[in-house]
């Protein structure tokens, strides 16, 4: 199967050829050809897999066969969760409609909106954005989605992870009910299902991978190990290795910056990528990593959704994650496109029924193993983590500015990074999928 094969124009197929792609990813040859003909689509693809292509290449075909009047309403609406995961869509937007005649434009908050609006305001075919951003400039009436053929919301499940339900309901009444309908997400839960009943009309589905199961090409492993020698732990997994780029995932923000100070003075190179850093700080951040100039990327589940990082080699749970399908998310930044990738998961005693959940949603143990000198405390104990553990002791002064546990609870919190500028109202809404161990956890 050819990119030439699925249908596509010449103008695409010139921009997938720069761009260097040989064939097109399992996903993007199933969902291609029915967003070609125009049906709804549902599809279960985890970032790695050529999502992104999937949906954009096909949407820039339709749109540039039916070419409209010389002010270009918004015609396709692309949705993402974060930042990051706007301006990476945006970016392959750009690259895929290189020889076209389309324009692009993305949104999201944590920046100034002027620059966005200018751009807006002249004309852009295709907007990617962020819900808050997009629902406070429809506010102010500086857009208008009453034009829109092609609605995409991608990453779906982590946009009810984020408490983004309500948004999504209300971007949708400011559509025409007539518009094709595409929906993307990595896993598919009972709230997942039904929101994708709402949006999608006789939707094809198409998948990349098994429901929640992790990518067949990464090599997965757990060290069990105490709790206060996983620092040591993982500085040495880095340094023996010899790993030039990691990804490591902590629990919380404060846990991120601590294990980044140990690292750097371990001899390291590291940065933090969290929501309470600034929207330059991560970009800068993202860049130095991706240019080999910074080793380790050390990040919160939130922030890392959506980064565009090409053939990870490793990365690392500094903690597991206590919802079990954070974990498939997480060793999807490795192995991508094919390529092969390692996943590590350090596990102290109190992590052990994490870990039980996430055997089971992935459906095999993982290989365990125990470092001479980084062995498990035989005395801790296996309680899971208690709410509140873990967590810096903070100057209740400081309660904004920091974020943590309660910061997601928190209406007045600034620290997401969905770029929708502390529009948080709404988060936890979205309840039925929420465990109590959910509510328990710092989510940045
Ligand atoms: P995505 O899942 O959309 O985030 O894409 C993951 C990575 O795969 C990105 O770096 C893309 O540039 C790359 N990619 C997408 N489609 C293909 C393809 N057909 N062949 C090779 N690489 C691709």
């Amino acid at each position: 199967m050819s990119f030439k094969q699925l249908g596509l124009s010449e103008p695409l197929l010139k921009a997938i050829s720069k761009k260097g792609y040989e064939n097109p990813s399992p996903i993007q040859a199933k969902a291609i050809p029915p967003v070609l003909d125009g049906y709804d689509v549902l599809a279960s693809a985890q970032t790695g897999t050529g999502k992104t292509a999937g949906f954009t290449l096909p949407l820039l075909h339709i749109l540039s066969e039916n070419p409209k009047e010389k002010f270009r309403p918004i015609r396709a609406l692309v949705l993402t969760p974060t930042r990051e995961l706007a301006a990476q869509v945006y970016a392959n937007v750009k690259e895929y409609s290189e020889f076209l005649n389309l324009r692009s434009a993305v949104i999201f908050g944590g920046v100034n909106q002027k620059p966005q609006v200018a751009n807006i305001r002249k004309g852009v075919d295709v907007l990617v954005a962020t819900p808050g951003r997009l629902i406070d400039l429809n506010n102010q009436g500086l857009l208008s989605l009453k034009r829109v053929e092609i609605f995409v919301l991608d990453e779906a499940d982590r946009m009810l992870d984020m408490g983004f339900l309500r948004d999504i309901e209300r971007v949708m009444k400011l559509m025409p009910d007539k518009r094709q309908n595409l929906m993307f997400s990595a896993t598919f839960s009972k709230d997942i299902k039904k929101l994708a009943f709402n949006i999608l009309k006789n939707p094809v589905q198409v998948e990349a991978t098994p429901e929640n199961t992790a990518v067949e090409a990464i090599s997965q492993k757990v060290y069990r190990v105490a709790k206060g020698l996983k620092t040591g732990l993982v500085i040495k997994l880095i340094s023996d290795g010899n790993w030039k780029q990691v990804l490591v995932f902590t629990r919380t923000k404060h846990g991120a910056n601590k294990l980044t100070k140990k690292m750097i003075s371990s001899g390291i190179t590291a940065a933090a990528i969290h929501g309470n850093k600034s929207q330059g700080a991560r970009t800068k951040a993202l860049k130095g990593f991706k240019d080999g100039t910074i080793r380790v990327m050390v990040a919160t589940d939130i922030a890392a959704r959506g980064l565009d990082i090409p053939l990870l080699p490793h990365v690392i749970n500094f903690e597991i994650p206590n919802i079990s399908e954070d974990y498939v998310h997480r060793i999807g930044r490795t192995g991508r496109a094919g390529a092969k990738g390692e996943a590590i998961s350090l596990v102290s005693a109190d992590e052990t029924q994490y870990l039980r959940d996430i055997e089971k949603l992935i459906g095999e143990k993982l290989k365990v193993e125990i470092l001479e000198g980084f062995e498990p405390d035989p005395n801790a104990s296996t309680a899971p983590i208690k709410p509140g553990q873990n967590r810096q002791k903070r100057n209740p002064n400081k309660a904004k500015s920091q974020g943590s546990n309660s910061g997601r609870r928190n209406a007045k919190s600034s620290g997401n990074s969905s770029g929708n500028g502390g529009r948080n109202r709404n988060r936890n809404k979205n309840k039925s999928r929420t465990s109590d161990r959910r509510s328990n956890t710092t989510r940045n």
